[in-house]
């Protein structure tokens, strides 16, 4: 195939799942609409019970992205002003940021090469007295270490919470992710795996103390229908409670699109297996996905299809070049963040997070993908590095 006639690849598109849950969303639509009520309505508490229902959580509390359920999940769970929050290297930078926007400390530590997940060693050396929460992130396809984590926190009497705004579908023993602690997060940004027309979030917790405060916290520190506004200085982490409500136009979308979701991660395996197939003996290719070995191994869920290459900046290039989008979750490690350098740390300090940084990329990923589309990406990629067309 002559790839520069040929139509570009986006890296991301979400048309054909939109067009598929087309109409159950205009239905919850039609139904807002006739209510008219936008914010937090008769919609969002629909939805909450749907994902309580899909993830088995107790509670579920919609809010307006993954970042603010992280923040409102660590206030919640009790992380109080100047406490320390152990967290991996290798995330999205919202893993830290929620945690100092809790007004709590975030403590780096490295990652598992094999998961891209927190470390359970490496939390565990960065552990100190001010240390009152430890926060993995379940990265690509995977969930964390949790029987390594859940140690280290029995160890040292740590609240697990989990980051898993990537991780819809991915299941512990059966176990939904973010019911392994404390509490976790749901993200819907619209490239999520469940994603929204824009942005969303949920904490879901089995903790009905968790709930209630997240619940007063999400709405400026409000309780019930009173107008006192009792989140302060003293009673929770030292802020205010805030506003952040999920649209009903978002929980429409959420609730047109959660009935195919299992069918969409099946989907996702199918694609990632013919990604998987088309590069085992790609040269320059130096990792595909895997499951890191384990006691309790789960079925894997994409959320995206990750490799590690060489040269990859070059590689993103020569595909660029050709049409294809890609990603690089994620170009630098946390703790070399310019905001995150008032903390201290120096390039070398985690080199797993550091490593991952380098050599990663994500390909395209989404329901428009088809197997031809797959083969013309991984035949671009073996170009690149044999320098020769089949
Ligand atoms: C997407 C994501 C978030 C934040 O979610 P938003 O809804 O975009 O705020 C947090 N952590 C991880 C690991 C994510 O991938």
């Amino acid at each position: 195939m002559n790839s520069r006639s040929a139509p570009p690849i986006p890296f991301f598109t979400q048309a054909s799942s939109f067009e598929r849950c087309w109409p159950e969303i205009r239905r919850h639509l039609n139904a807002l609409f006739d209510r008219g009520k936008y914010s937090h309505g008769r919609q969002v508490v629909e939805l909450e019970k749907m994902l309580a229902a899909y993830t088995g959580a107790e509670h579920v509390l919609a809010v307006n992205s993954g970042t603010d359920a992280l923040t409102l999940l660590l206030r919640a769970a009790g992380v109080r002003r100047g406490d320390e929050v152990v967290v991996p290297a290798f995330s999205f930078v919202a893993t830290a940021s929620s945690v100092a926007l809790a007004l709590a400390k975030p403590v780096f530590a490295d990652i598992d090469p094999e998961s891209y997940s927190l470390d359970p060693d490496s939390a565990e050396a960065a552990v100190t007295e001010r240390t009152t929460a430890i926060m993995p992130t379940h990265l690509f396809w995977q969930l964390a270490d949790m029987a390594g984590i859940g140690q280290v926190a029995a160890r040292h009497n740590l609240t697990v919470v989990e980051d898993s705004a990537e991780s819809i579908g991915m299941r512990w023993d059966g176990t939904h992710a973010g019911l392994l602690g404390k509490g976790g997060v749901l993200s819907f940004f619209p490239t999520k795996t469940l994603g929204a027309l824009g942005d969303a979030g949920a904490i879901v917790t089995n903790d009905p103390d968790v709930a209630d405060q997240a619940a007063i916290l999400r709405h400026h520190g409000r309780m019930g229908r009173t107008t006192d506004h009792i989140a302060g200085i003293s009673n929770l982490s030292g802020a205010s409670g805030t506003n952040s409500k999920m649209d009903d136009i978002q929980a429409c979308v959420l609730m047109g699109k959660l009935p195919h979701l299992d069918a969409d991660i099946a989907r996702r395996a199918v694609l990632a297996e013919a990604y998987t197939e088309r590069l085992r003996a790609v040269p320059g290719v130096l990792r595909l996905p895997s499951l890191a070995k384990r006691e309790v191994q789960s079925d894997p869920v994409f959320y995206v299809y990750v490799i590690e290459v060489e040269r990859r900046d070059e590689l993103v290039e020569h595909l660029t070049r050709q049409g294809i989008g890609t990603e690089v979750y994620y170009p630098t490690p946390l703790h070399l963040q310019p905001c995150f350098a008032e903390l201290g740390y120096r390039r070398g300090d985690f080199p797993n997070a550091e490593a991952a940084c380098e050599h990663t990329v994500a390909l395209p990923f989404h329901h428009d993908l088809d197997e031809d589309t797959v083969d013309r990406v991984c035949e671009a990629i073996r170009t690149f590095y044999t320098g020769s067309r089949n």
